[in-house]
């Protein structure tokens, strides 16, 4: 670790807002670094809420580099594919064969509960020294002559050189700051993880990762917990969303969007919790994440659509990229030149989040195609070579720090050009 530059107030170099996945991880990342970390959450406790996660190799290369891998591989599941079925007829579509990948990328494809990979960073902050404070709610940002302050709803201030502004998709700093609304997709996530004796019967393949993609609605599942668990996730859209009412994406709307399913998806919904339901909502992307020394990080600098299982994997790699750029600039005469870290930082992370929310856009849409243009896209997605890696290098490649370094996107095929054999006729919509 490099010795930790001093501020004038004796206080805390970095001021995180809010302790969920993005904030806790670039908390311990900054500290590795030797720079003296406060983190203020507004809950009475760490923690979150939800089942699994997917962690791409961009993600489990940064756990590597933490030295946090081992432990996060003793707690998740390494599975072997990741299939794509449609959700009408359970056919397969295509695969990623997650043995090879994990080759290709030189770090391998997990799935995790996501309060294991909350309690690895926290934990691993607490071994670094994080501060760690909960029951502090900040509602507002301001300049300082040197940093930055925030405003807490105790009427209490906390300042430091840098605010990170981790607080999430309704994120007080980016309404401040940016100003912009959510966006609503229309679409619903209802979210389950139980005991894997519970879905034994159902068809399920325990060591893959398996999407049914149908019109207006998706299935996800895999096994948690060294496949002691399995996580299920339906999203579909809520026919009273489209009606623009107020109170959507109910219980009732559950059942009623899958009944034209396959057997495994319709026999996983009796399953799914029914208190708790997660609207799909993102942002427009913004280019700008700097705001004097407050920086906006993870879900309230990118919100994404979660199709591309990217979300709380690009808020790691945002702490990732930032302390990287400390860790150049540590040690120069003067001080840490935090106004040029938050250029470099914001120089690569804008774009290459930006790229991600599109296709995450972009990938909704196509998994939940109807008729025609769903048989076109099953057509197309069964010609692809499984090692075929065109739709997965931009991604899951190495994490870039500088512009020059984010590889070239895929080039989109236009699904109009796909030809049906002329047996098909067109499909019914369920
Ligand atoms: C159904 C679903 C499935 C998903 N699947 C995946 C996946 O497989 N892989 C993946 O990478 N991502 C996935 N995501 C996305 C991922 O969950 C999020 O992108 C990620 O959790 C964002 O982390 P964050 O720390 O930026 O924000 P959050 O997790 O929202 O944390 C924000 C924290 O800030 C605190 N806070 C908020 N306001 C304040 C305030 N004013 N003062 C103090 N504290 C405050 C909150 O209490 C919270 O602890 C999924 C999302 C959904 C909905």
């Amino acid at each position: 670790m490099n010795p930790a530059p001093t501020t004038a107030d004796g206080g805390a170099d970095v001021l995180v807002v809010g302790g969920g996945i993005g904030g806790l991880s670039s908390a311990f990342a900054l500290a590795r670094e030797g720079l003296r970390v406060r983190v203020l959450e507004r809950a009475q406790e760490f923690g979150e809420v939800g089942a699994g996660i997917q962690v791409a190799p961009n993600c489990t290369r940064i756990l590597a580099d933490y030295g946090l891998l081992d432990e996060a591989k003793g707690l998740g599941v390494l599975p072997e594919n990741m299939v794509m079925r449609d959700a009408l007829d359970g056919r397969e579509l295509t695969r990623l064969d997650l043995r090879d990948l994990e080759r290709r990328y030189g770090s391998p494809y997990m799935v995790i509960h996501r309060s294991d990979l909350h309690g690895i960073f926290l934990r691993a902050c607490r071994r670094a020294g994080v501060e760690l404070l909960t029951d502090r709610t900040v509602v507002e940002y301001e300049q300082t002559a040197d940093g930055a302050r925030v405003l807490l709803e105790d009427g209490g201030t906390e300042e430091a050189s840098v605010v990170l502004a981790a607080d999430g998709l309704h994120s007080v700093a980016r309404r401040q700051l940016v100003g912009d609304a959510v966006v609503s997709s229309d679409y619903v996530a209802y979210r389950a993880a139980v005991p894997i004796g519970e879905v034994r019967t159902h068809g399920v393949a325990e060591q893959d990762v398996t999407v049914h993609v149908g019109p207006r609605c998706h299935f996800v599942q895999y096994a948690l917990r060294g496949g002691e668990m399995f996580n299920q996730v339906a999203v579909f859209e809520s026919p009273k969303a489209r009606a623009g009412k107020k109170d959507w994406g109910t219980p009732d709307e559950l059942d009623a969007a899958f009944v034209g399913t396959c057997d495994t998806v319709r026999k996983g919904i009796p399953l799914m919790w029914r208190d708790r339901w997660w609207q799909m909502l993102d942002r427009d992307p913004v280019d700008t994440w700097i705001h004097g020394r407050v920086a906006l990080l993870g879900d309230a600098a990118h919100p994404p659509l979660q199709y591309m299982a990217q979300g709380a994997i690009m808020a790691i790699e945002d702490g990732w990229v930032l302390a990287r750029h400390v860790a150049r600039r540590l040690g120069g005469a003067g001080g840490l030149d935090w106004d040029a870290v938050l250029a470099a930082y914001q120089a690569v992370r804008v774009e290459h989040c930006r790229r991600v929310l599109n296709t995450a856009r972009a990938w909704g849409e196509l998994w939940h195609l109807d008729g025609t243009k769903r048989r076109q896209r099953n057509v197309f997605l069964r010609a692809r070579d499984t090692y075929d890696y065109g739709f997965t290098d931009w991604v899951y490649g190495p994490t870039a720090l500088e512009p020059d370094e984010e590889p070239e996107m895929f080039t989109a095929v236009p699904l109009a050009s796909v030809r049906l054999p002329e047996a098909e006729g067109e499909e019914t919509a369920v």
